[in-house]
């Protein structure tokens, strides 16, 4: 596979914070092989001032591809439609891992697995940047775009404080719906799973490499959703379309309980 180009990322994020309401901020910046590597967040929203807030992290894991692509679609998709960017304030982080995603491997260029390196006595700069940011905020939803380069079929991980604030259920028929094949095994990566859903027991969770959920939800609060459409068999297409219709859910849960 030929490198991806982070700097045609780049471009794209600038033609996204062109938009009416976005803005693209560089939130630091890391030197791996000779080159610097700026790392960005983008703010889509009117107004912060009482609205729903709500992050979406993508490309931890640099052979994930389609979570990046979602989130710039999603980005394309909001920059434009009045009704969300009144509703929500949101941030962006659309590629957590350049150089992995250049080079399309879960770590980045030195080995890292960074989705490990959360509350890390020595973090990786990735990791170190993407703390920072996180500090002092809060939010109502965090949703992180992965994918499953092993398994064929889709699950999802979900954690929130209220229960019946769960829409992990709708989530998996909305995927199977479109086609795409559940894993309904009664654990996936070494979790008690249902029907491809996933709620970890976090207050039991370890305390030092966090993956960025748990660190993102010990650190802002929220509901915490976390997607993992599978590479296997499915279209980059179809992921993307997975991973918009499952925020498209989340979002309208969100804006439904006022
Ligand atoms: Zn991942």
């Amino acid at each position: 596979m030929a490198k991806r180009n982070y700097e045609t990322l780049i471009d794209r994020l600038h033609n996204i914070a062109a938009k009416p309401n976005a803005q693209l901020l560089q939130i630091g910046e890391f030197e791996a092989c000779g080159k610097s590597y700026p790392m960005f967040c983008v703010r889509i929203g009117k107004d912060a001032s009482a609205k729903k807030r709500v992050m979406i992290n993508a490309g931890i894991h640099g052979d994930e591809p389609g979570g990046v692509e979602a989130a710039l679609a999603f980005m394309d998709r909001i920059a434009t439609a009045d009704g969300l960017r009144d509703r929500f304030d949101f941030t962006v982080l659309p590629c957590n891992n350049p150089t992995g995603w250049e080079r399309n491997t879960r770590e980045n260029v030195n080995g890292i697995d960074l989705n490990r390196e959360f509350n890390a006595p020595k973090p990786a700069p990735e990791a170190g940047i993407i703390s920072k940011t996180l500090q002092g905020k809060c939010f109502d939803l965090i949703f992180e775009m992965h994918e499953d380069v092993d398994c064929p079929g889709f699950y999802m991980y979900e954690i929130a404080e209220d229960p019946a604030a769960y829409i992990g259920e709708q989530i998996i028929e909305a995927a199977e719906s479109i086609g795409c094949p559940i894993n309904r095994d009664e654990c996936i990566e070494g979790t008690p799973a249902a029907n491809g859903l996933i709620r970890p027991k976090i207050v039991k969770f370890r305390k030092t490499r966090l993956p960025l959920a748990i660190f993102a939800w010990r650190t802002c609060g929220g509901h915490v959703i976390t997607l993992e459409p599978p590479v296997t068999g499915l279209s980059i297409e179809k992921r993307v379309q997975i991973q918009l219709i499952a925020l498209t859910i989340a979002l309208d849960s969100l804006a439904a309980a006022e």
